[in-house]
């Protein structure tokens, strides 16, 4: 179901998207070499916790923890682990989610484990840009596929593999609700999109092949090439003019150019 917002709903959507933000921000520092995905998984429940949140992903479906953190060649869905220690040259993708007085914000990061090759940053910031160069699609009035043909567009040119299992997706006192936001252009145009619609926009891209498998867990996808793949997201809301981007903060914002 589709749910358009009132200006009560959006403000307390706000508030979550600003929590989230300041929790992958703060993550960020501890991303290192020598840290295992189950520590930063922890770090990830701390912090949104403090914050008064509950984290969204614990329990869902049955997923073990309130981030997933996919390293490397994981696409998404990664599961914590004590025995998964960050290596220099690693990059890895956290996916979390608050739930702040009943409403929820979704947002991705990928970050670099210490140096890494020229190859994965370009991976990182590409996949990041895409999602801006997506949003700008994102208006009231456009359909669901021009963001998906934007962000297909810019990422061809690169040769990578844009996932198509998974897509982004409306969101608010659910974490996934419709319409589905697919990375890649479709047959259809989509559902049109409305005023006061909130959507998480998350591409995800591989260097190599669009392709993925799931694994034995269950759970984490992997790019079937075992190419490594880069992740990002944001909650975003649909205006009439630019979209507002709840989960970035106000520095992030402008950093990116973005509302
Ligand atoms: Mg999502």
């Amino acid at each position: 179901m589709v749910t358009i917002k009132s200006d009560k709903e959006i403000q307390l959507m706000r508030e979550a998207g600003q929590i989230l933000a300041r929790v992958h921000k703060d993550l960020e520092g501890y991303v290192r070499p020598g840290i295992s995905t189950h520590e930063l998984d922890a770090v990830c429940e701390k912090l949104i916790r403090s914050h008064g949140c509950l984290p969204s992903f614990k329990g869902y479906e049955g997923f073990p923890a309130s981030a997933c953190v996919s390293v490397n060649e994981e696409v998404v869905h990664g599961i914590p682990s004590k025995e998964r220690i960050l290596q220099e040259g690693d990059i890895v993708s956290v996916d979390t989610g608050v739930i702040w007085k009943g409403w929820q914000s979704d947002a991705a990061r990928t970050h670099a484990v210490g140096k890494i090759s020229g190859e994965k940053q370009d991976l990182i910031d590409r996949t990041r840009e895409s999602f801006f160069v997506g949003i700008r699609q994102a208006v009231a009035g456009n359909h669901v596929n021009d963001i998906g043909r934007a962000i297909e567009d810019f990422i061809k040119p690169f040769g990578y593999g844009i996932v198509e299992a998974l897509v982004g997706h409306g969101i608010g006192q659910e974490m996934h609700e419709d319409p589905e936001v697919p990375n890649f252009t479709t047959a259809r145009r989509g559902m049109r999109l409305r005023k006061n619609m909130t959507i998480a926009v998350e591409p995800m891209i591989n260097i190599g092949t669009w392709d993925v498998i799931e694994t034995d867990n269950g759970w984490t996808f992997v790019s079937a090439d075992r190419t490594p793949s880069a992740h990002y997201e944001n909650t975003i809301l649909i205006r009439e003019g630019e979209p507002e981007v709840l989960s970035l903060l106000p520095e992030e914002k402008k950093l990116y150019g973005v509302l």
